[in-house]
């Protein structure tokens, strides 16, 4: 019942609280209290409310001892906590009142909050959509990841060019957490493994000597289910040294040994590497992704022989371990060694097991991402685990040649360790007992291409789940205006079901609900001209058209297509003033990873544009080109709501799925895109005629692709426009202090070089196609009515792409599990 806590909320004695909070943790009056301390004070108050849900919900799973999924993922990208509680509690109006009545502004506590930005972008957001889903699904489950000293960086834009900001998140305490020292682990790194026949059983035991270890600390964070007593837990792993904890190496005398534990402690939660779908081979990552593993397994199985008289063989039945990503698959590995030398099972009992309770996830088919790492790292840092890792690539070679006796292809393309290296991918499909894509269209390119020897092997671990998003963060709290509206013609279903927004439908046609959807879209677009504003200095006009490509910069998405598009529109303007077209405002975001110097190179690209266009009085304002700093969650909840344009167009078949494209879509905009990845199936749900689709097929790229590419300098050679632009990036017209400056850039698109086909991402190949896209948004945009409807059926037809029903469906088709509602 969406109302049980409203029922029971105490305006009174919430102010009471927040009151005396700010006195104990400040020995302060509220009014003395500054903004971060009021933020505190108002998120303990709101703990305390949690707090006894929290408690119920742990004692339920105690007694009913449900399966449990555990979610690992090297990421979690929570945004803000704070209102997101409090909308989960259905307390959001009455916390507001109560604040105000205390002469408190709620939006200014919100914005107190740092986000918890433990994640890089997409896979890090799915990750914490799910949490949200799962406890408002009421299903059992735990969420383990690493607690990051510095999360994300903050992003800096000086002088055009992206500077990376530590992200101290946690310096004034994160107010929702709760450390659990009761829960703390060894984890064991290097030295060498001493074998042994024990006399008694007569087997071979192996044990791990001359290591280093730390001790893994966990710290849960609450996740509410919507309207419901379900708290899971996100738990999230601190490193502490072993010295503190027991001080024998200080007691033989070995310094050295206690300095290096400690050292190791530091360094290995320090920090999130910033790569978003690349992989870059660092040892340290190596260790986070050991650590982090190896307490959440140690833990789980902990948990299921206390609750199961000691007994390990049945875990499969009660626990489940979802790999996001290759990122976390020594998870394998680690249960393994832990059935085998902890609990003294045989080989294939163990394996038998671990084949029943692993399932992985697979995010994306580009080459660059995926984990390989070099045997000489990964055995001398993980001895034991290298060990089992070989053992079971022995077995499995055995398989494939049994079954495909003289091909050493397959075995060259199969085989877990190869030329040198351990492919973690290899590993999870083969332990793991499910291996799903996130999207149609992805998972059908596993299965045809990038992993066809394997969906030929063993199909039936093969799925599909299309990611999701939560409404309740991306509908409900990031736009409240819609949200009512919503709420005010279809009822308030849709929060915990939102296929109901289908019903919308009915409003599609009706001049006054279009009239209204578009006041509201415009509101919307005055809130982020408003952020633009106060954050970038930049004036946007609310009535021009909203288009939005906000994302990770990388050169598969394309963001580079999109200011190239930009500079075009600018030619065609000053060649001819009286170029007739809406209003635009181009509005970028994104973050590029420290070390991708094209990346960088393509920001300050953006803002040197943005300067030039923005500066030149003669265009009276038809465009406007706009970077936001720091893109994130908590600015990005502005951002979906004030779009009227969705730019989704990376290569086809590149974006494995795509979750910004759905997040826009549920607040009304049309998708721009490419048929890749969820676009497809937004296009699909939509129709055609609701979506502005363009380019080269997947099929078509990976034609172009088998083929060793195309050929750019046919285009550049014949289309003038384009080569006009080109010239731009070398010529001083945006760079006029150093022509050198885009260079790289424009080597990318036109020269073969170091094994890199010239125009990787097809970009000049879908110039012309975009273009014309783009021009037909401007013409469907002067259609008031035509517009309204499209945008409208856009979020009535975005019921798919909540995160409940994806997380449905591994629940039911992947993990087995059983609702588990908490009573109190
Ligand atoms: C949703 C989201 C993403 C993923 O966006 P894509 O367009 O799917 O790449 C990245 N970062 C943030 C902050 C998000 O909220």
């Amino acid at each position: 019942m969406a109302t049980s806590l409203t029922q029971n909320f105490s305006k009174e004695e919430f102010k009471k609280n927040v009151i005396s909070n700010c006195k104990s943790l400040y020995r302060k009056n509220i009014e003395e209290a500054n903004d971060q301390e009021v933020f505190q004070a108002v998120s303990y108050a709101v703990k305390d409310i949690i707090i006894d849900k929290w408690i119920a919900t742990h004692k339920q799973y105690e007694k009913d001892d449900p399966k449990m999924v555990y979610y690992m993922s090297m990421e979690f990208l929570m945004g803000r906590a704070l209102g997101n509680n409090m909308i989960n509690l259905c307390a959001y109006d009455e916390i507001k009142e109560a604040l105000d009545e205390l002469g408190l502004d709620i939006n200014v506590i919100e914005d107190q909050e740092p986000d918890a930005a433990l994640g890089n972008g997409g896979l890090g957001r799915l990750a914490a959509c799910f949490m949200d889903s799962l406890a408002t699904l009421e299903y059992p489950a735990y969420g383990c990841g690493i607690r990051y000293k510095y999360g994300m960086f903050k992003q800096e834009i000086k002088d055009g060019y992206q500077v990376e900001v530590p992200d101290n998140w946690l310096k004034d305490g994160n107010p929702f957490e709760i450390k659990r020292s009761e829960y703390r682990y060894e984890v064991k790194f290097g030295g060498y493994v001493r074998s042994y026949r024990d006399e008694k059983t007569g087997r071979d035991m192996f044990v791990q000597e001359d290591y280093r270890s730390v001790i893994a600390v966990p710290y849960d964070i609450p996740v509410l289910g919507y309207g419901n007593n379900t708290v899971n837990s996100l738990r999230i792993w601190d490193a502490e040294p072993v010295n503190t904890f027991n001080l024998n190496s200080f007691d033989k005398g070995d310094y050295q040994k206690a300095i290096e534990e400690e050292n190791l402690a530091k360094n290995i939660v320090e920090v999130l590497y910033p790569n978003d779908n690349h992989y870059a081979g660092k040892e340290l990552r190596l260790k986070q992704q050991y650590f982090f593993v190896s307490a959440s397994v140690q833990r789980a199985v902990d948990r299921y022989k206390s609750m199961n008289n000691g007994d390990v063989k049945n875990i499969y039945k009660k626990v489940t371990f979802q790999l996001n990503d290759t990122h976390p698959t020594v998870a394998v590995a680690e249960l393994m060694r832990i059935l085998m030398d902890e609990n003294g099972l045989e080989w294939d009992e163990a394996w038998d097991i671990t084949t029943k309770t692993v399932a992985y996830t697979n995010h994306t088919i580009m080459a660059e991402a995926l984990e390989k790492w070099p045997i000489e790292l990964f055995s001398r840092l993980l001895p034991r685990i290298y060990q089992i890792v070989e053992e079971i690539n022995r077995r499995f070679v055995e398989e494939i040649k049994a079954k495909y006796p003289g091909n050493q292809e397959k075995v060259r393309k199969m085989a877990i360790i190869y030329d040198g290296q351990v492919k973690m991918a290899n590993l999870a499909i083969v332990a793991g007992y499910s291996v799903n894509g996130v999207a149609k269209l992805h998972t059908e390119i596993l299965k045809k291409q990038e992993l066809r020897d394997f969906y030929e092997m063993m199909p039936e671990k093969f799925n599909n789940k299309t990611n999701g998003i939560t409404q309740r963060r991306f509908l409900k709290h990031a736009n409240p205006l819609l949200s009512d509206w919503i709420t005010d013609k279809i009822g308030d279903g849709w929060v915990t079901d939102l296929s109901q927004l289908e019903k919308l439908m009915l409003y599609v046609d009706d001049p006054k609900a279009q009239q209204d959807f578009m006041q509201i879209k415009y509101k919307n677009k005055v809130r982020l001209a408003k952020y633009i504003k106060e954050n970038n200095g930049i004036d946007v006009d609310p009535n021009s058209i909203f288009d939005v490509q906000v994302k990770r910069l990388h050169e598969y998405k394309r963001q580079l297509l999109n200011i190239l598009h930009v500079m075009y529109l600018y030619n065609q303007i000053k060649r001819n003033p009286d170029y007739d077209m809406v209003p635009r405002t181009f509005i970028f975001g994104a973050k590029a990873a420290a070390g991708y110097k094209i990346a960088k190179q393509t920001i300050k690209l953006i803002n040197n544009v943005a300067n030039v266009i923005n500066n030149d009085a003669s265009i009276k304002g038809k465009i406007k080109v706009v970077f936001i700093e720091n893109y994130r969650v908590s600015n990005g909840e502005i951002i979906f709501a004030a779009a009227d344009v969705s730019e989704q167009i990376s290569t086809a078949s590149k974006e494995a799925s795509g979750t910004g494209n759905m997040k826009f879509m549920l607040n009304g905009a049309i998708t721009l895109g490419t048929m890749d990845g969820a676009n497809v199936e937004i296009v699909n749900e939509v129709g055609a005629e609701n979506a502005q689709i363009f380019g080269l097929s997947s099929d078509e790229v990976i034609r172009f692709e088998n083929e060793g590419g195309y050929d750019p300098m046919e285009i550049f050679n014949n289309d003038q426009e384009i080569r006009d632009v080109l010239m731009e990036l070398i010529n001083g017209k945006y760079s006029p202090e150093d022509t050198e400056m885009f260079r790289d850039i424009y080597n990318s698109l036109l020269n073969n070089d170091g094994g890199r086909r010239a125009d990787t991402y097809f970009i000049l190949k879908d110039f012309r196609s975009y273009a014309e896209a783009q021009r037909k948004i401007d013409e469907r945009y002067r259609d008031t009515n035509g517009w309204a409807k499209t945008v409208m059926t856009n979020t009535a037809k975005a019921g798919k792409f909540s995160s409940d029903r994806t997380i449905e469906e591994y629940a039911t088709e992947i993990w087995k599990l059983t609702k588990t509602p908490v009573e109190m």
